[in-house]
Formats: C-alpha cells, sequence, structure tokens
C-alpha cells in the first residue's frame, strides 16, 4: 500500500465502509458453507494465478468468480469474499504481484455499487432473471461492475491517459470470455442444482484455455506492431540515441519501467560507455562510463538477461552506487558478439522484474542489437567514406562539397564566408629529421588543436598531405584573419614530439585567407585565391597570415 497506488488507501476504506451499510440494506441470506468456502477458494486461485498478462496489466478472472458469488448470494458476500481472498492471495504471492492489493478491493468496491443497483427492491435469493425487464438490470449490472473497476483502476493508479484504455481492453477481455459462463452457471446452479454446475465450470475452464491463445495472439501483436514502429522510426533517423527515445516509447506499452539506459561494450578498455537513457531528463543522473565486473561481466559472458530485485541489487557494488530499485539487466548480442546492455529500472516500491518480462520484450531486444549494429556499420562506412583516415577529420572529397555548399548558402541569405589554407612549414625537414611515424603524430595533433579552437558550426577538413582547410560560414575576411592570427600563435606555442625521450619541438603554420565573395565566386576561384595567400605567407617568411587582395 506505498508509492505506487496513492489513492489505494481510499478504496480499502470505502470497500470497508461500503460493507455494512451493503448488508444493512440488505441482509445476507442463509448460506451453505461449502459452496461458499468453494467459491472462496477459487477467488484465491484466479487472483495469485493469473492467465497471462495484455500490454504491462496482467489478466486474472477473480472479477468472474466473484460477479457470480454476488450474483448468488448478494453483493456483500460477493465482496467479502473479494477481500479475503485478495489478502490470501497476496500472502500466496508475496511481492511478486503487488497488483492483488489494488486489485481486491477495487474489484469489492465495484461488487457493492453495483450489487446494491442489482438487488435494490429485489430478494437476495433470486438472482436469476425471470422477465425482459430482470435481464435488462442485469446488463446493466455488468455494466457497471466493469465501468466501476476501470474507473478505480485508473483513478487509483494517478489518472494516467494511456493506463486508461489498458485497463479497459483486460476487463473487456475478461468480462467478454467469463459473463456467459457465469450466466450459464447461474441459471444451471438455480434450476438442478450445485453439481449442474460442474458441466459449466469444465465450459469455462475450456473458455479459460482459449482466452490464453487470444492473450499471446493479442500480445504477439502488440510485439509486431512496436517492431514495425521501431523500423520506421530507424529509417527516419540514424542515431542510436534517438532510437532509444523510441525504444523506451514501443517497451512502456510491454512493460512497467522507469528508466531505461542504453550501453556499448569496449572489451580493450573494459567498460560500458553511456548511449542514450530513457526518459532523456534522466541523463544526468547516469555516469558516461561504467567498469565491466561483477554482475555487469556476468551477463555479458553468460550472455544472459540477469534479474536482481532491490534487495539483492543493494548489497552488490557496482550497480547500487549507479542504479536504483529492481533492475532487469540485459546483454545485447550480435553474431556472438556482445554489443552492450540495456538496463531496465524500476522503483522499489514497484514488483522486482521477472523472466516473463523479460519474454515480453525479447524479440525487440534482439531485434534493437541488430539495429544497433548495422546503425554502427553504416556511420563507419559512411566515416571511410567522407573522413582522413589519418586525422578524422573531413577528406578532401567532402571537403569540397561542403565548400560548394556552404558558397550557395551564402549567396543565397547574402552572408559573408571565409576559407582559410593552412600549410606545416618546412615539413619535409621535420619528416626526414624525426621519421614519417612522427610526421603522422603532428599532423594528428595539429588537426585536434585547429578543431579545438574553431566554433561547433566551423568545418574542419584535411586538403591533402600537410594542409588543411577550414571553412568558416558568416565570418568576414577581417575576423577570419583574427581567428587565423591566433592559431599560428596556439601552433608555435606547442610543443610537438620530437626524438623520443629528447626535448620537444616547435613547429609552425602559415595560413591563406580567402572570401566569398571578394576574393571568387566560385569553388576553384576561392580556392585559388586562398592558395595564392598562402603562397605568399610562405615567401614573407613562413608562420604568418596572408588575407587575400
Ligand atoms: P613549406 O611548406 O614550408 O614550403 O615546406 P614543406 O617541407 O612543408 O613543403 P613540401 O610541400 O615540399 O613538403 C610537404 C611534406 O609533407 C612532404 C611529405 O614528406 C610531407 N607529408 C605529406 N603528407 C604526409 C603525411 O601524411 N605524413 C607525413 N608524415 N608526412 C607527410
Ligand atoms: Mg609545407
Ligand atoms: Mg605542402
Amino acid at each position: 500500500m506505498r508509492g505506487r497506488h496513492p489513492n489505494l488507501w481510499r478504496i480499502w476504506s470505502l470497500a470497508l465502509i461500503g460493507l455494512p451499510v451493503c448488508w444493512w440494506l440488505q441482509p445476507v441470506p442463509a448460506l451453505h458453507p461449502l459452496p461458499v468456502l468453494l467459491l472462496l477458494l477459487l477467488t484465491i486461485l484466479t487472483m495469485a494465478l493469473p492467465v497471462g498478462r495484455l500490454g504491462t496489466r496482467r489478466v486474472r478472472f477473480g472479477s468472474a468468480v466473484v460477479l457470480y458469488a454476488a450474483l448468488l448470494y448478494g453483493a456483500c458476500v460477493g465482496a467479502m469474499i473479494s477481500l479475503l481472498a485478495g489478502v490470501a492471495a497476496q500472502r500466496l504471492r508475496q511481492r511478486e504481484q503487488n497488483d492483488i492489493p489494488l486489485y481486491a478491493p477495487a474489484l469489492a468496491l465495484s461488487v457493492l455499487v453495483s450489487g446494491a443497483f442489482y438487488y435494490y427492491r429485489r430478494q437476495a435469493g433470486s438472482a436469476v432473471p425471470q422477465s425482459w425487464s430482470d435481464w435488462l438490470r442485469l446488463l446493466v449490472t455488468v455494466a457497471l461492475f466493469v465501468g466501476l473497476r476501470v474507473v478505480l483502476l485508473w483513478w487509483s493508479e494517478g489518472r494516467r491517459h494511456a493506463y486508461w484504455r489498458q485497463v479497459a481492453r483486460v476487463e473487456f477481455i475478461v468480462e467478454a470470455v467469463t459473463l456467459p459462463t457465469v450466466l450459464a452457471a447461474l441459471l444451471a446452479q438455480k434450476q438442478w442444482g450445485w453439481l449442474s454446475v460442474l458441466p459449466t465450470c469444465s465450459a469455462g475452464a475450456v473458455g479459460l484455455v482459449a482466452t490464453r491463445a487470444i492473450i499471446h495472439a493479442h500480445q504477439a501483436q502488440r510485439q509486431v506492431r512496436a517492431l514495425r514502429t521501431l523500423h520506421y522510426r530507424l529509417i527516419a533517423h540514424l542515431h542510436p540515441d534517438r532510437l532509444l527515445q523510441d525504444l523506451g516509447e514501443e517497451l512502456r506499452r510491454l512493460l512497467v519501467f522507469d528508466r531505461l539506459s542504453l550501453w556499448s561494450y569496449s572489451r580493450q578498455e573494459a567498460h560500458l560507455q553511456i548511449v542514450g537513457v530513457h526518459p532523456q531528463r534522466e541523463r544526468a543522473a547516469l555516469l558516461a562510463y561504467l567498469p565491466v565486473e561483477g554482475i555487469f561481466s556476468k551477463a555479458i559472458d553468460q550472455r544472459k538477461p540477469l534479474i536482481l530485485s532491490d534487495m539483492l541489487r543493494a548489497r552488490l557494488h557496482e550497480v547500487a552506487e549507479h542504479f536504483g530499485g529492481h533492475l532487469l539487466i540485459i546483454p545485447l548480442i550480435v553474431h556472438e558478439y556482445p554489443w552492450g546492455v540495456l538496463v531496465l529500472e524500476r522503483m522499489a516500491q514497484r514488483e522486482p522484474f521477472t523472466h516473463s518480462d523479460y519474454e515480453a520484450i525479447q524479440v525487440l531486444v534482439d531485434h534493437l542489437a541488430i539495429l544497433l549494429e548495422n546503425m554502427r556499420l553504416y556511420r563507419q562506412t559512411v566515416d571511410m567514406a567522407t573522413r582522413d583516415g589519418l586525422t578524422g577529420l573531413l577528406n578532401h572529397r567532402r571537403l569540397y562539397e561542403r565548400l560548394k555548399e556552404e558558397i550557395s548558402r551564402s549567396s543565397r541569405y547574402h552572408h559573408p564566408m571565409t576559407l582559410l589554407m593552412i600549410d606545416v612549414d618546412y615539413f619535409k625537414r621535420y619528416n626526414d629529421t624525426y621519421g614519417h611515424q612522427r610526421g603522422d603524430e603532428v599532423l594528428r595533433i595539429l588537426a585536434k588543436i585547429l578543431q579545438q579552437n574553431v566554433r561547433q558550426s566551423d568545418i574542419v577538413g584535411r586538403y591533402g598531405g600537410e594542409e588543411f582547410a577550414i571553412i568558416l560560414p558568416e565570418t568576414d575576411k577581417e575576423s577570419a584573419g583574427v581567428l587565423a592570427s591566433r592559431l599560428c600563435e596556439v601552433v608555435a606555442r606547442t610543443p610537438f614530439p620530437g626524438y623520443p625521450g629528447g626535448a620537444p619541438v616547435h613547429c609552425t603554420i602559415s595560413i591563406g585567407v580567402a572570401s566569398y565573395p571578394d576574393d571568387g565566386l566560385t569553388v576553384s576561384d576561392l580556392v585559388a585565391s586562398a592558395d595564392d595567400a598562402l603562397y605568399l605567407a610562405k615567401r614573407y617568411g613562413r608562420n604568418r597570415v596572408v588575407i587575400a587582395s
């Protein structure tokens, strides 16, 4: 009775107050203890053993038995059976299914209200409809009973919109399947006594099996729908974090969780790196990296999902400080290779995850692993086609494409745009002295310096050899000149590797600056102007900036 169901105690109080009121309005008839006991046992069983799950809700047939008891012996008996069975079923299942404390009193309250309507001005013992108006009354009673249950569950759960639809759907299926059996049993019992209920019950059992099949089909249909949605989303965007947000939305329809995080696995560095968190506002609550140890390495090595209850989690230091509540840790495996892990968290007040929770999302998770791997391969291919292998900057081809795009953007909006051509001074000499591998290292360091000293929107590329280019959108020649001088200074100040174990070496760069539209209207004219300026910078003594004029 904590946390999860804000109005649970109210429903219990209403049900408990409703009992004597109902008793006073409509005294309980003389009862045979044996059938009542049987009904109680049947209610406990149907409450403790759900027949399946639809979305995040368990489907139970407790309501059918309680309705039957209420129609036979009056609302009071039905409500009492519901409350007693609720307590007993909860004892049986402990924390494993903590939706029972809510289910039972909501059932009792609905039975009390709808039963009061049914037996109003009627004898408690004459439940079997005698006339058309009786049938109509019965129909309204059932509608009232179902409607009230849905409203009560929705209200007690904090009035979530999506939840309302889910509860209504589950109730509809249960009532549609069980009501004919309940009525048939009622009629048979009144006509031919207790034994005649047996064949009706067998028919009910067959109905139960059929319902299980329907529920499974329904659940499978949901999974397929979620899978299809996920595929469409994948076409729409290629970022794992965005994919995770969509996945989170879909998973919420299949199981209850409070936070979902996706981690990629690096065997070399023995760590997990965060890829995304759903909901996104929770991102700040988690670290960027986690060491792969203890339970994580177990999940990855065994390639099996792990379920940790709140108590167990608190005892494992590798998860206790990062995650809260109950956990479901699922390794994502692609072609026998661990891609990473998916961690689902549920608040401690809720019930722990079960294997059936995992089964509900297994297809989606298997698919997620494949989608993520495909995404990685796609990005890798795109990177290889557009990036330079040594420095990771844009390559010559992509640089030209971007230059063309930026020139047309500038011409459309009449904004200035500037190009920097950068060349390392005396680089041949450096290579000859320290070797080409050291030279490569210098180029890598330079690439980093250039990238760190420009804005996010500026485009840095490797033009070729030891030449770099930077496209500065929305930047005029003057401010570009200031930036270029700063770059020269930063590079000149930076110590570069020399002989192994020896003193660091200093390198310098020269920069030519040319702007659109002043120095060229086309890509080739602009590059030629920047190149000419760079040539002048070399001629004037290097380690300097020359602006085209
Ligand atoms: P300056 O530009 O100041 O006139 O002299 P420089 O020595 O830099 O001129 P040059 O263009 O003649 O030499 C460029 C050198 O850059 C030649 C080549 O050894 C070196 N180089 C080009 N690409 C790479 C590369 O990918 N790695 C290494 N290590 N060196 C490269
Ligand atoms: Mg050079
Ligand atoms: Mg050169």
